[in-house]
């Protein structure tokens, strides 16, 4: 942590501040310029609130020079972290993954033919909501436990892994004899008791960011997963509410960039949520995989107009295969490949 102090600050305000410091455990390192005194607190102490000391008497500016998320950030895990699935894929590779479905679990019927149309084109993950969080309580809710159900049979069938949200604690034992990995959604982003006990599960988890969330706040929300001893993370840009109205979202194409900086976790793209419409969803598809994306979230269902939620943003089956060949001729630039 560096504290600047006002230009000639009371000597008494610079021990005061230089006392706290070493209260919380900081080495501190005094610099006096000609007006100014600098103090830079060096050391590993447990949690502190940086804001605690810009209002401390005589403090022009504190800001910290070290992150708020141990676990999470790069430097725990420099080479990046990788998730080997029982089939032998591996997320956080060279391979850009793929998870395709509709929105939700809907009937035998309609995921059934999504998971075929999705490993057709390329997918390694079926996705599709069992238990969904909707806007409005008279929409619909999701197929619960059936749902899970279908997913598994079919995804067996299909040689495909299960992605599907966790939306509350008690669903967790439930979900486990049925899926591969867990998602959580933008809503629950800070769901600090459900993040909690994820950490505990010993089950990949994919952690999407939360509508108004910042990229530190998604960290610190993976911080409590990995706290618990889950190491099996990843996280997703699925767009974040700003003023604009033309898309559902605005997809943060940057945020995969900045959190391939920050962390060691894959990261993925989801742009059916970043931006709502269909139409747009393969040009920031190509772009997540193009700013380093791990892989793609998309939504894609066999009759889209008949969608019970997210229809709009659910590609046709023949878009997406037309996306997926896109992306075997981009991903190359990047170094990485799809399958
Ligand atoms: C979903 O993936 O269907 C979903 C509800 O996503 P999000 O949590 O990003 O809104
Ligand atoms: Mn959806």
């Amino acid at each position: 942590m560096i504290v600047a102090m006002q230009d000639h600050a009371a000597e008494e305000h610079i021990q005061a501040v230089i006392e706290r410091m070493v209260e919380l455990g900081f080495n501190v390192h005094r610099t006096t310029g000609t007006n100014q005194t600098i103090l830079a607190g060096v050391g590993t102490p447990g949690h502190f609130d940086v804001a605690e000391f810009g209002v401390l008497p005589g403090v022009y500016e504190a800001y910290r020079i070290s992150s708020p998320y141990k676990l999470a950030g790069k430097s725990f895990r420099p080479e990046g972290t990788q998730i080997r699935f029982a089939n032998g894929v591996v997320v956080g590779g060279n391979q850009v993954i793929l998870m395709a479905g509709p929105c939700s679990v809907e009937s035998r019927e309609q995921i059934l033919a999504s998971a075929k149309l999705a490993k057709r084109a390329g997918a390694q993950f079926l996705r599709g909501g069992a238990f969904k969080p909707r806007s409005s309580p008279y929409s619909f809710q999701g197929m619960g436990l059936d749902g899970l159900k279908l997913l598994r049979e079919v995804s067996d069938e299909t040689g495909l892994l299960v992605i599907t949200e966790v939306m509350e604690i008690s669903q967790i034992e439930l979900m486990l004899p049925y899926i591969d990995t867990f998602q959580v959604g933008a809503r629950n982003m800070q769901n600090f008791n459900l993040l909690r006990e994820l950490g505990h599960v010993r089950k990949p988890v994919l952690l999407k960011r939360g509508i108004a969330a910042t990229i530190e706040e998604v960290l610190l929300s993976a911080e409590y997963i990995l706290s618990g001893g889950n190491y099996e993370l990843m996280l997703c840009e699925r767009g974040i509410r700003t003023f604009e109205t033309y898309t559902r979202n605005t997809m943060d194409i940057s945020a995969i960039p900045v959190l391939k900086k920050l962390t060691h976790l894959p990261v993925f793209g989801d742009p059916s949520h970043g931006v709502g419409r269909r139409d747009l969803v393969p040009p920031m598809a190509l772009a997540s995989v193009a700013a380093g994306a791990d892989g793609l979230l998309m939504e894609m269902h066999p009759n889209p107009d008949k969608a019970l939620s997210d229809g709009a943003q659910s590609l046709f089956p023949e878009q997406l295969e037309k996306l997926v060949a896109q992306l075997r001729l981009l991903a190359p630039v990047v170094g990485r490949s799809v399958a």
